[in-house]
């Protein structure tokens, strides 16, 4: 690859992010070779690349190598969230339910910190996988169930979003209510993993104060986008919520800076004034892995760096 090569720190989201692509495009093959390319080498993430490249396999026929790489992942304690959501949400996906819970289980166990902590996104996720599966087997909640559904942040409640019986539970014995019922299902379980296979963040572009200030001084043409700093940051954090209640997962910030933002200009043969290059810019960051995820814990230093807690910066309701 190229641009790869171009920029061997990036290597690895890179390479993930073209096999993502390839999976998306249906050309599963060459996603094999890319992960295979990836773990060839050392690595950060070895267990994650194996879980996406085993549910890759399954979803093209390579059932058997699928399992025994899921067995290799399930041999070992839990270490990485990402890497065991991968791995439940292919057991899930070819309806192995009972080992997909078990799966969920073992991470939740061992990822989710004890009640009085925050949960981090990576962890909170996994609740929100392991509340699917076990309402899917019509279980009844547990307590972490409870803590799933009071992490949630969309707009329809999580058990709404994972009753199957939903529909029976309304009084309807319409099959065609209950197809589409299936289908909402599916498409979320869809949405959950193409979340998953996109190693990379959607991440909204952050300017510090003395770079905004560079950037309005070089280019004036950019100053209607920033009208003033703090208008600026209420701008991010106000898109980055409204994202979450629409249910875009994987959520982060990256910040600017001018030599970075020229170079990226040059790169594309455009002007830095030209305002549609901002978010092509925020997305390579977010590709080269360069993004902060979002939202905080309440008590972490707010995105914004003002060094104040997220819950008394721009995290306030
Ligand atoms: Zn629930
Ligand atoms: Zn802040």
């Amino acid at each position: 690859m190229r641009t790869a090569g171009q920029y061997p720190g990036d290597r690895e989201p890179l390479l993930l992010r073209a096999a993502a692509h390839l999976e998306l495009a249906g050309d599963r093959p060459r996603a094999t070779v890319l992960y295979d390319d990836l773990l060839s080498g050392s690595p950060e993430n070895p267990q994650l690349i194996k879980a996406l490249k085993a549910a890759n396999l399954w979803e093209y026929g390579h059932e058997a190598e699928a399992r025994a790489i899921l067995d290799g992942i399930r041999a070992l304690p839990p270490a990485d969230a990402g890497a065991w959501q991968v791995a439940a949400e292919a057991l899930e996906a070819h309806d192995e339910l009972e080992a997909a819970q078990e799966v969920f289980s073992r991470a939740v166990e061992a990822l989710v910190p004890s009640a009085d902590d925050e949960v981090p996104y990576p962890a909170q996720s996994l609740l929100a996988g392991r509340h699917r599966v076990r309402r899917l087997l019509g279980l009844g909640h547990d307590d972490h169930d409870v803590l799933a559904d009071r992490l949630h942040r969309g707009t329809v409640p999580l058990d709404e979003l994972h009753d199957p019986k939903r529909v029976w539970a309304l009084g309807s014995s319409d099959p065609a209510e209950l197809a589409a019922e299936i289908t909402r299902l599916r498409s979320e379980l869809g949405t959950y993993r193409t979340a998953l296979s996109r190693p990379f963040p959607v991440a909204l572009l952050l300017w510090p104060t003395g770079e905004l200030a560079e950037l309005l001084a070089a280019y004036p043409e950019l100053e209607s986008e920033y009208p003033t700093h703090a208008e600026h940051l209420a701008g991010i954090e106000a898109a980055l919520r409204e994202l979450a209640a629409a249910g875009t997962p994987n959520l982060g910030v990256v910040r600017g800076t001018v030599p970075s933002y020229e170079a990226f200009a040059a790169s594309e043969a455009a002007s830095p004034a030209n305002p549609t290059l901002l978010p092509q810019y925020a997305t390579t960051l977010a590709a080269r892995g360069r993004a902060t995820p979002w939202p905080p814990l309440r008590t972490a230093p707010c995105w914004c760096g003002s060094d104040r807690p997220y819950a008394q910066c721009h995290g306030t309701p």
